[in-house]
Formats: C-alpha cells, sequence, structure tokens
C-alpha cells in the first residue's frame, strides 16, 4: 500500500474512496469544504481530488506544495488551472471515457424532443392546451447529423445516431478514427460545408481560446432554417445571444443546451422560446458514468503512484 494523503473536495461515488483505502492512501472525503478552507490545508495533501463543484485555483495551487496529482472525476478540465499545476510539477488527470455514453444519450434525447416537440407538447397539457395539430413532427430516419469534435463523445453519438439511420456528418482539427469512420460512414467535410448540410449539428469540442464562439452570428447565417443546434460541451462554444436571434427571428430551427455560458442559467432568455430545451449541466450525471469516472479516477492513481 502507499502512505499518501488524498483531499476529496466533492461528492464523488464511493468505489472511488474504496480504490484509495484499500490501497493504503489515507482519504479526507470532505465534500462540502469550502475555497477558504481548501487553501487553509491544502498543504498537507499530496493528491487533491475534485468533480464540477470545487474550483482549484493558482492560489490555492501556489500553497500546495506536497502535491502530485490533482484528479477531476470528470471530463473537462476548465476548473482546475492547469498551467499553475504544471508550474508546481503537479500532474492534472481526469476521467476521459467516463461520461461518453452518457452525455451521447442525453444527446440522442435532445434530438428526439426537437423532432416530435414532446417538451412543448408536454408543457401545453400542464397548461390546459392540447396542441396536436400543431405539433405535426419530422423523423429522425434520413436527416443529416453534423457533428462537430469527435472524440470520446462525439464518436459514442455517431454510432448510436447510426442506429436511428441518421446519415453522419463529422468535423474535427485532428485526424479522425478510421475504424469509426467506415463503422457509420462518415461524410467528412470541414466546418462551412457540416454547418451548411445538417438538419442537426451537435458540438463535442473543448473549450479553448480557439472554440470560444465558435458558432457565431455569422456561422448560424450559413446553416439551414430548419436546423437544429445542440451544444453538451461548454457554454462559451455556442454565442448564446446570437443563438437567441437567429431562433426569434425564424432563422434557425430550435436548440437544445445542457451548457451555459453563465450557470445556474437561471433568467436565461433562450428559456422564451418554445424550440428550446435547456437542462442544468446534466450530461454526465447518471449513475453509472459517476461510478464509472470514480473507478477510471482510481486506477489512474493507483497506477501513477506505482510509477
Ligand atoms: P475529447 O477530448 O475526447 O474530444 C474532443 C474533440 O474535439 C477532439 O477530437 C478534438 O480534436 C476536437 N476539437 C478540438 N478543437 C476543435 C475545433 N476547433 N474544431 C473541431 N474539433 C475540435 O472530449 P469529449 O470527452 O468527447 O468531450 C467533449 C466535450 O464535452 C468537452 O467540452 C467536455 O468538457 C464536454 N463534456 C460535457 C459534459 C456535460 O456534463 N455536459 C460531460 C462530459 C464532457
Amino acid at each position: 500500500g502507499f502512505d499518501d494523503s488524498v483531499l476529496i473536495c466533492d461528492e464523488v461515488d464511493p468505489v472511488l474512496n474504496k480504490i484509495l483505502q484499500d490501497n493504503g492512501l489515507k482519504v479526507s472525503y470532505e465534500p462540502k469544504i469550502t475555497p477558504e478552507q481548501i487553501k487553509e490545508k491544502i498543504s498537507t495533501f499530496n493528491i487533491v481530488i475534485v468533480r464540477s463543484r470545487t474550483t482549484i485555483t493558482r492560489e490555492m495551487i501556489e500553497k500546495a506544495d506536497k502535491c502530485k496529482i490533482i484528479a477531476r472525476v470528470g471530463v473537462g478540465l476548465d476548473n482546475v488551472d492547469q498551467v499553475a499545476a504544471k508550474e508546481k510539477n503537479i500532474r492534472v488527470i481526469n476521467a476521459a471515457e467516463g461520461a461518453m455514453n452518457a452525455v451521447a444519450e442525453l444527446v440522442l434525447g435532445f434530438m428526439l424532443t426537437l423532432s416530435r416537440q414532446t417538451a412543448r407538447g408536454d408543457r401545453a397539457i400542464r397548461n390546459g392546451q392540447w396542441l396536436k395539430n400543431e405539433l405535426k413532427g419530422t423523423e429522425l430516419r434520413g436527416k443529416y447529423l453534423g457533428i462537430i469534435g469527435l472524440g470520446n463523445i462525439g464518436k459514442r453519438l455517431g454510432r448510436l445516431a447510426r442506429g436511428l439511420n441518421m446519415n453522419i456528418i463529422g468535423y474535427d482539427v485532428v485526424p479522425i478514427d478510421e475504424e469509426f469512420a467506415k463503422e457509420v460512414g462518415l461524410m467528412k467535410a470541414d466546418l462551412d460545408t457540416l454547418l451548411q448540410s445538417s438538419d442537426y449539428i451537435s458540438i463535442h469540442v473543448p473549450l479553448l481560446d480557439s472554440t470560444y464562439h465558435l458558432i457565431n452570428a455569422q456561422k448560424m447565417t450559413t446553416m439551414k432554417k430548419t436546423a437544429k443546434i445542440i451544444n453538451t460541451s461548454r457554454g462559451g462554444v455556442v454565442d448564446e445571444d446570437a443563438l437567441y436571434e437567429a431562433i426569434k427571428n425564424g432563422n434557425l430551427g430550435g436548440a437544445a443546451l445542457d451548457v451555459f455560458e453563465k450557470e445556474p442559467a437561471i433568467g436565461n432568455k433562450l428559456a422564451e422560446l418554445d424550440n428550446v430545451i435547456l437542462t442544468p449541466h446534466i450530461g454526465a450525471q447518471t449513475k453509472e458514468a459517476q461510478s464509472l469516472a470514480a473507478n477510471i479516477i482510481g486506477e489512474k492513481i493507483i497506477q501513477i503512484l506505482r510509477g
């Protein structure tokens, strides 16, 4: 066993605690710890673990003199100051594959909800309206799904959507996995072609300087008027003001968003629009994804400690 000490700052699946303790690590599980408390005690820990609630800042990292690993039990690393960690020689790890099926299934649900307007029908019935005639839908079969970013989640989505007989168009800045491309009959395209040709556009890129407002007002003018945008990646990737205007003015068919420029997205004006679905950043919030991510992080930590 190892005798490293671990600080877990957010609520994580208990399996992580078990893996670490079984290997002799001393775990402090503090799912409600405040930033002030982290600053006070981070210097005594060898490993720091977060999920989504906690942000590990430069100020914290500069105090983390014994820290070897910062782990995020999830995918995106935007709540860890990676530059500061690198300067202090701290490894930053994530659970890259933990959420891929959960997020891909959420997108599938979004597409089905948008195509049949089930959320709107449900809202209407609760308000005493029977919109049978208004809610004429479309089918996903044969429609073009453009996937921007073909990493873990993008590829999983492609495989699921192929099962519904959608046509898959893909764009990435790195070469796309050939086996995947063959399996789903992928049409590779540049971003502009993808945007012009797709009925559904789903975004699966990390938030970087180069992807900030990747989907902006100008790009929206090139899309089909019936196109629907789905964003489960990070809020900053889509310009929400532009999206609001485009949908409101009938230049886009609708949208589904799980992530927002400002979270919690309470009071977001996109909620005024009937053909928009909003969820509170639940992409990875399944029992299965949480336990998979906890397992992945546990195994990775033990592997690193073994050298
Ligand atoms: P990944 O790293 O496996 O794949 C990302 C892909 O995007 C890579 O192939 C990369 O080359 C590509 N890419 C980068 N910049 C690009 C650009 N400018 N244009 C096109 N492609 C580009 O990541 P993933 O696991 O598939 O996750 C994708 C996104 O989903 C991330 O932003 C992650 O934070 C987010 N995510 C959200 C939730 C949620 O709860 N909604 C859960 C998990 C992950």
